[in-house]
């Protein structure tokens, strides 16, 4: 099987109702998902990511388009002959079996031997860390925990692809971040192809091997978290991941995918063009707040933008600064890291300049 995807979204459409009534949950979505590979659906909410989950598990079916499995098409095939197995949001654990039973329910169902449940059973507890709670009712056990049973059981029939639907969103802030650490553990050992859904960009960001953009049921774009964050293509994706400035301008000039552009607020402003980028008119200039810091406003040698500082945030970790802009109109926002016991540089309603990183600013269609 190696080379081939695990799974291939080939122009995979879904509409729900008939008619006027009619909507489109998922709008010729194309990805291939690579064997192994910790994959997330992220969007917003209603763009379609559960859909799109549920139409690869089988529990609906695609308006038009394939679906392939290890490169066989599964339309054909009921969702409990799919070697995939799905983790739901709410666990769908079962109160009154132990943890034990709950991790060997699905073999059970498959009628394998009873030797082999046993052996799979405490296997699946030591992967999740759970042998000394194997004999507890799930209804005794804190969250957390039955995050973990939940997975053991989906684990245990060993499918090719597990899908986790928001398995997160349950939990606390701590222990959420230790599940997304035991997630990314748990599908590294087991070499199982993780389909991840969340709305959480910073869980995509830190979990993720790729990750697929989605809005209005369309994939916008696909790509390692850092391309995605780095290299946004699209508006929407710049503005969902992360925090982003946008400055609206006209290409002056482009000399080796290095656009001169215009803005009405700060003058002109070099930015990097992504590949295959043409030329039509008005563009949007996307900037993080990292990727700039405040300089002298004199200071030309530095500072592409002035403005006047409005306010000035104190975050612990660092500082956010938002700076009026010639125009004054637009609002800048700007990220510096603070240092141990550094004074204050500058105060609320200076003058002051904003340098840009290089290749920090990016040009994308309007
Ligand atoms: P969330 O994060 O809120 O779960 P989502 O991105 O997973 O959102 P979906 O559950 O896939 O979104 O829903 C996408 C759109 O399709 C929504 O507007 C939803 O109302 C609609 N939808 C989903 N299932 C059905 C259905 N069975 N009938 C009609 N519309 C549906």
């Amino acid at each position: 099987m190696a080379g081939l995807n695990a799974i291939e979204i080939r122009s995979v459409s879904k509409v729900f109702g008939f008619g006027e009534y009619a909507f489109s949950a998922v709008d010729d979505a194309s990805v291939s998902i690579r064997q192994n590979e910790f994959f997330t659906l992220l969007g917003p909410s209603g763009c379609g990511k559960t859909t799109l989950l549920r139409l690869i598990a089988g529990f609906e079916y695609p308006t038009s388009g394939e679906i392939m499995l290890n490169g066989d098409n599964i339309a054909a095939m009921p969702p409990f002959k799919r070697p995939i197995n799905t983790v739901f949001q709410s666990y769908a654990l079962f109160p009154h079996m132990t943890v034990a039973e709950n991790i060997g329910f699905g073999l059970t169902m498959l009628g394998r031997p009873k030797q082999e449940i046993r052996d799979r059973v405490a296997a699946m507890l030591k992967l999740v860390r759970m042998e000394a709670l194997a004999n507890r009712r799930t209804s005794q056990i804190s969250g957390g925990q039955q995050q973990r049973v939940a997975l053991a059981r989906a684990l245990a029939p060993q499918p090719k692809v597990l899908l986790l639907d928001e398995p997160l969103s349950a939990l606390d802030y701590k222990l959420r971040k230790d599940m997304q650490i035991e997630l990314k553990r748990l599908q590294a050992e087991t070499g199982i192809t993780f389909i991840f859904v969340t709305h959480d960009q910073e869980e995509a960001l830190t979990m993720s091997d790729r990750i697929a953009v989605m809005s209005a049921g369309k994939i916008l774009q696909v790509g390692n978290p850092r391309e995605i964050y780095d290299a946004p293509t699209d508006r929407f994706v710049a503005d969902f991941i992360g925090e982003t400035n946008f400055l609206k301008g006209r290409i002056h000039a482009v000399n080796s995918g290095i656009a001169e552009v215009e803005t009405a607020a700060a003058g002109r402003i070099s930015a990097t063009m992504p590949s295959n980028f043409s030329d039509d008119g008005e563009v949007t200039l996307v900037l993080r707040p990292e990727h700039a810091a405040l300089c002298g406003p004199a200071d030309h040698e530095r500072c592409q933008m002035t403005g006047t500082l409005e306010t000035i945030v104190y975050f612990g970790t660092d500082t956010h600064y938002h700076v009026r802009l010639a125009d004054n109109e637009t609002l800048f926002t700007l990220r510096e890291q603070n240092k141990p016991l550094q004074a204050a540089r500058y105060a609320e309603g200076d003058r002051v300049g904003v340098a840009i990183e290089p290749n920090a600013a990016r040009v994308l269609r309007s």
